[in-house]
């Protein structure tokens, strides 16, 4: 018998709903107690003295890319899901712009497989359709049976707006969420940052709003029409929210995340022409920043994701050229409590709600909880211990982060994985 005892953390539980003191039991890699005081004298396991520690459910971010098969140079599933755990994840869905296209059971497995020894559970994604060419549908009943949570396009709309229907249609057959990133690839043109007067004043080719806007209506209608979910990934603009709470308060099934950069940063920072702060949909204005921080506060956006989209330095060289896309893992949880905890906008327990309760709820998979008979993945940071975000010191193989250089509140001390710590900041 393998246990492990947290003594003296705060726990941190929006499945329980429980803010307090607890020593937490681990046995076997499963919660087998979780109380105010539990002793340790002739206890034989390992002992974590979590004193001044919150304790929390593993962080869950359902949008990651984590580049393998195929782009390995920027991140394989290795380095992505070490990424992960020095950011407080214990879980993540992986989306299938990879090379081979995650359209196979094949690829699936691959996936899944490869994380396994990383205590990291990867949950793939798998594409709408076949090499996300957006013509013909994968095979979902196959898809899911190799262990696919989701399926997506990401990273292309899927043009067509019936076969969307379809996939809508078909996803609720199989138990599947599909997740839209929503892009009209017509109004985007040439455009490699959001459209406004930075873009303007810089003489590149904008990005307009219109674009998200247009394609979250389109996928709130398709949801309506059939009466099946969906699921908005990357919300960036102060439209796609209007549309989104609309769609909730007529009772559509639909959800939503944003990324943390969203909440945070806008266009301004574009103006240094660094393709750092390059990603997709694109950072907007302070309008925009402030409705989508508004919408994750009173739960019009259901989840925080990174879009973590690692790419290597060379890549980023140019400003007009580079790939769109941020590394997010290991600032995600700082930027949330630094933003919307320490900042005062919400509670201990909406930043744990968002990042780990509802993902696991949204994907339909276990986590997000610290109830007795859970699986002990538990994340332990320090709300008040600041540092900078230095590009070098991230474990992620790419550094493509758009907080470099900025200083942030709280930072993750030690994750643990079924009882198991994987690791230890
Ligand atoms: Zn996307
Ligand atoms: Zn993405």
């Amino acid at each position: 018998m393998n246990q492990v005892l947290i003594k003296n953390a705060y726990l941190v539980d929006p499945s329980m709903q429980i803010e307090e003191n607890a020593d937490i039991l681990i046995q076997d890699g499963l919660v087998v107690k979780v109380c105010d005081y539990i002793s340790d004298r002739d206890f034989d396991g390992e002992v974590i003295n979590a004193e001044g520690l919150i304790a929390a459910p593993g962080l869950i971010d359902m949008h990651v890319h984590f580049r393998d098969p195929g782009y390995t140079h920027k991140e394989d599933i290795l380095s992505g899901c070490a990424s992960a755990a020095a950011g407080g994840f214990t879980a993540v869905a992986c989306m299938p712009n990879t090379n081979p296209v995650a359209d196979t059971p094949q690829v699936i497995r691959y996936m899944i497989e490869k994380a396994v020894p990383t205590g990291v559970r990867v949950f793939p994604v798998a594409a709408i359709s076949q090499g996300m060419r957006g013509e013909v549908l994968t095979d979902f009943a196959l898809l899911k049976e190799a262990g696919a949570v989701a399926v997506s396009d990401d990273g292309r709309p899927v043009r067509n707006a019936a076969l969307m229907q379809a996939a809508i249609e078909r996803a609720e057959e199989y138990g599947l969420l599909v997740i839209s990133h929503c892009e009209d690839l017509d109004i985007i043109g040439k455009g490699i940052m959001h459209k406004g007067s930075v873009s303007e004043a810089l003489g590149v080719p904008g990005m307009d709003r219109s674009s998200e806007d247009s394609v979250t209506a389109r996928e709130i209608a398709l949801a309506a029409a059939t009466g099946g979910r969906v699921h908005i990934a990357h919300v960036s603009t102060k439209g796609a929210v209007a549309f989104i709470r609309d769609a909730k308060r007529r009772g559509v099934r639909v959800t939503a995340e944003t990324a943390p950069h969203y909440f945070m940063l806008t266009h301004a920072l574009l103006a240094s022409r660094d393709a750092c702060y390059r990603m997709n949909p694109p950072l907007r204005e302070e309008d925009d920043r402030r409705v989508i921080r508004r919408a994750v506060i009173d739960g019009t956006i259901d989840c925080i994701a990174t879009d973590h989209a690692p790419h290597t330095a060379q890549e980023k060289a140019v400003f007009e050229t580079a790939p769109n896309g941020v590394v997010g893992l290991e600032t995600s949880l700082a930027v949330t409590l630094t933003k919307l905890y320490h900042d005062r906008h919400v509670s201990l327990t909406r930043v744990i709600e968002l990042l780990s309760t509802r993902p696991a709820r949204v994907l339909g998979i276990e986590g997000g909880t610290l109830r007795e008979g859970a699986r002990a993945d538990i994340v332990l940071f320090d709300k008040e211990r600041e540092w900078t975000v230095h590009p070098d010191e991230l474990v992620s193989r790419s550094k493509n982060t758009v907080f470099k250089g900025m200083t942030l509140k709280g930072k993750v001390i030690r994750t643990i994985s079924a009882g198991r710590t994987i690791y230890q900041g």
